[in-house]
């Protein structure tokens, strides 16, 4: 079982053929109300690839709420462990334009999601093969589950988004954290090659359309990505984080789980929305062979 631990966020997705100035009103070309949030995102990558999923985060009382249990209970992904707060449900607001994304998180309910919560369903954290974690919910709750992970020695894949809420001192109870190019410079510097080496088998650095890299230990290695049409970047990284959890616990090299991660992510940009495009593990088989 693979337990994910962070953000529900309803998605309001517009595609626009030209980003506005300030000041100015443009028409968009479509809109679309799609569910999201990173950390349910990664619990459907590794669910929609054949994982047990355990979701524990926040949501409002509001319809987004209900609708987003529903989506992730749709994937097979248990949703008992979803606390209810009195505020509304996060939202994400995404401006696609031209394959690129900008995004404007309100987190809502996600930074209701609370140590207290954690310690009352801390069974089902401390039975989990791995947990995943990501940093759109309150600081203080990831440092709880950091905490019950460690007390017993379960692994966390922890993708460091948004990096502004990450602690460096964390660094030593992760087990894979996998950062960006924006956030690893933004956490650890620019110096990719110092900074990977620093974290052998530890921090696994995406690259967008070239793969990801890490250092196993005695050599760099790069794992290219898969060379493909992207309509729509956005959850590439989140199905990257879900794939790979996937591959570990079902017991792949690092090696291996990097390049399963590759192919899983670049199926997910080839269709619209972040969980829209998410693959079957017969999809990446079908890339792999
Ligand atoms: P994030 O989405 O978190 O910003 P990246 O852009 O680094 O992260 O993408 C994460 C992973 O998604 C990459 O390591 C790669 O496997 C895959 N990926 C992203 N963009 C593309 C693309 N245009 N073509 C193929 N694969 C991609």
């Amino acid at each position: 079982m693979i337990t994910v631990i962070g953000s529900l966020n309803m998605d309001l997705a517009v595609q626009m053929g030209i980003f506005p100035k300030q000041g100015e009103t443009v028409f968009g070309e479509q809109f679309q109300i799609i569910p999201g949030g990173k950390g349910a995102n990664q619990a459907v990558a590794a669910a929609r690839l054949g994982s047990q999923v355990n979701m524990i985060g926040c949501v409002g009382t509001d319809s987004f709420g209900e609708t987003l249990r529903t989506v992730l209970q749709q994937e097979h992904i248990h949703t008992e462990n979803i606390a209810t707060a009195s505020v509304p449900t996060g939202i994400a607001n995404i401006l696609l334009y031209n394959n690129d994304n900008r995004i404007i998180v309100v987190p809502g309910a996600n930074y209701e999601l609370k140590p207290s919560h954690l310690e009352a369903v801390k069974e089902v954290i401390q039975q989990s093969q791995m947990v995943i974690m990501q940093l759109e919910i309150p600081m203080e709750t990831t440092d709880y589950a950091l905490k019950l992970c460690k007390e017993a020695n379960v692994p966390v894949l922890l993708n460091p988004a948004p990096a502004a809420n990450f602690e460096m001192r964390w660094m030593e109870e992760i087990t894979y954290i996998t950062p960006n190019e924006t956030e690893c410079s933004l956490l650890f510097g620019d110096d990719f090659d110092e900074v990977l080496s620093k974290y052998p088998n530890k921090m696994i650095l995406t690259l967008g359309s070239d793969g990801a890299r890490y250092f196993d230990g005695e050599y760099p290695n790069h794992i290219p990505g898969y060379m493909t049409n992207a309509v729509d970047t956005t959850g590439a990284g989140d199905t990257f984080n879900g794939a790979l959890a996937y591959a570990l616990v079902e017991g792949q090299s690092l090696d291996e789980a990097v390049y399963f991660g590759n192919i899983a992510a670049s199926l997910s940009v080839e269709k619209f929305g972040a969980q829209g495009g998410m693959p079957t593990l017969g999809a990446v088989y079908a890339r792999l062979a």
